[in-house]
């Protein structure tokens, strides 16, 4: 019998899932090959070391939606599944003006009532236009026929009249969201302020390191893994498809009976698509999610937490760089006595300060602290920075939403054996990112259900 061949190109988390899934749902034997171009598995997902003590911090993704208060919650499950402990994270602080706002009084005393009442009126509008289940149903599984409103989400906050509340919520929304609120929709930068309500979702992460569910994936997958080897192109040669990669320099050449890209929405071209129908496809789904959004991280390792006494949250907004967030990543790890701060920095301030040397951005991340914490950065041990300039979706799912199918096959008619697989499709988050493989490996595994050689 044949024994069908698959080729997943990306080992990022889709990759990964996606493998992941199809071994979980396919009743048939298959060899599953995964390229990745760098020496790592684990994209977007990372969590490294300091050099000078073995502390480590998030450099990728830095927390988990947790949608389990509503329904199903497929990443909370599989994390469940793989028997890796979770850890609630929470911060609802936003230091403005140098003072720590925690909650409406704040507010209302520090930035006084007029804002305060501005502030009130849009959480309530905003509230109103998306209920904590319609943000969970939010996916659209049958597309839209309506482009997405001409407006940015810029047009909502101008009518927030009050200068400070419209500055408080830009700032509080800034590293949610990977950009302007002039460069994305109404909708998303609605989710990305309603996400910050435990109504509306809760946060967690992994204990050990969020790189521990990469691990655990790829300790569980049966597949050839290819690091450092980079896929070139995919081109249809009759019934399969022949994906052409390097390793070390050397070129190979391999046919797969179906193939799966799981390359984020700014990788999509590093791959030549063959053929006129193929490439035409790619082009237009490229196209249609070109939306890129940036961020850009600086953490440094210091003798110890001296904020703790001012903050003891997870993470807290500070108001400089356009808004950031600030992690207190030592508080993943209750066993260590140093302190870890992580800036995350975001759109516009990301991008252009993302050409400085890290000297340069570490100096600014320490400048950037409240007067009340600025003796706490004569005892920085060591500082690292990592860029991630285009590498998340400021319009997941772009301007007119398409439905599942069409989403995940750009070119049904001669490559029904081609699938795409990625957050850019969903919200841009690795709960996207999981319901993206999901679908793509249970359709798969339904083909392969009756799939003999000669069906393709
Ligand atoms: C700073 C930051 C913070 C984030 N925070 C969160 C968060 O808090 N919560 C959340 O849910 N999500 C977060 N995200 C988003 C999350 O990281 C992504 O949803 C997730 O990583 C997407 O997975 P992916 O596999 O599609 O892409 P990636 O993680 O980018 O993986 C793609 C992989 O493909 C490889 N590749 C690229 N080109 C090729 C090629 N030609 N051939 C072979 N391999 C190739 C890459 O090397 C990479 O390993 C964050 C992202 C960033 C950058």
């Amino acid at each position: 019998m044949h024994v069908p061949r698959i080729g997943i190109v990306g080992g990022g988390p889709g990759g990964l899932m996606t493998a992941y899934m199809l071994q979980k749902f396919a009743n048939r034997p298959l060899v599953v090959t995964l390229f990745e171009a760098s020496p790592r598995l684990g994209g977007k997902i990372l969590t490294p070391q300091f050099d000078r003590l073995p502390i480590r911090y998030e450099a990728g993704a830095a927390e988990f939606y947790d949608y389990s208060q509503f329904d199903d919650d497929p990443l909370k499950e599989l994390i469940m599944e793989l028997g890796l402990p979770i850890r609630p994270m929470g911060g609802p602080s936003v230091v403005m003006n140098g003072q720590i706002l925690e909650n409406w009084d704040d507010i209302r005393e520090q930035l006084g009532s007029s804002a305060y009442q501005s502030l009130v009126q849009f959480d309530r509008r905003a509230k109103d236009r998306m209920t904590p289940q319609e943000f969970y149903h939010s996916d659209n599984p049958e597309g839209t026929t309506e482009l997405v409103e001409e407006k940015r989400f810029d047009a909502l906050l101008t009518t927030v009249a009050e200068p400070t509340a419209r500055g408080y919520i830009e700032k509080m929304i800034h590293s949610d969201l990977a950009t302007e609120p002039a460069q994305t929709s109404i909708g998303y930068g609605l989710q990305n302020y309603l996400m910050n309500d435990p109504a509306y979702m809760h946060l967690y992460g992994i204990e050990g390191g969020n790189e521990r569910l990469v691990q655990e994936l790829a300790a569980r997958i049966d597949a050839v893994i290819r690091l450092q080897s980079p896929v070139q192109s995919v081109e249809r040669v009759g019934r399969r498809l022949r994906i052409a990669s390097t390793h070390q320099g050397v070129p190979s050449e391999d046919e797969f009976d179906f193939v799966v890209i799981a390359l984020p929405h700014n990788r999509l071209n590093t791959v030549a698509y063959r053929g006129e129908a193929l490439e035409a496809a790619l082009r237009s789904h490229h196209a249609h999610y070109d939306f890129p959004a940036h961020y850009l991280r600086i953490t440094i390792l210091f003798e110890q937490p001296f904020w703790r006494n001012s903050c003891t949250d997870s993470y807290w907004m500070l108001d400089k760089f356009g808004g950031c967030c600030l992690y207190d990543e030592s508080s993943r790890d209750p066993n260590i006595t140093h302190g870890v701060l992580g800036w995350l920095l975001a759109g516009q301030a990301a991008e252009e300060m993302s050409d400085s040397s890290d000297e340069e951005l570490l100096a600014q991340a320490l400048d950037s602290l409240p007067s009340f914490l600025e003796s706490g950065r004569h005892s920085m041990l060591e500082g690292r920075v990592h860029r991630w300039i285009g590498a998340v979706n400021a319009i997941p799912g772009g301007l007119q939403v398409q439905n599942l199918d069409r989403r995940h096959q750009p070119e049904p008619l001669d490559h029904p054996n081609l699938f795409v697989v990625g957050d850019y499709l969903f919200d841009s988050t690795l709960n996207g990112v999981l319901d993206s493989a999901q679908y793509v490996a249970s359709w798969l595994a339904a083909r392969l259900t009756s799939y003999s050689e000669s069906d393709t």
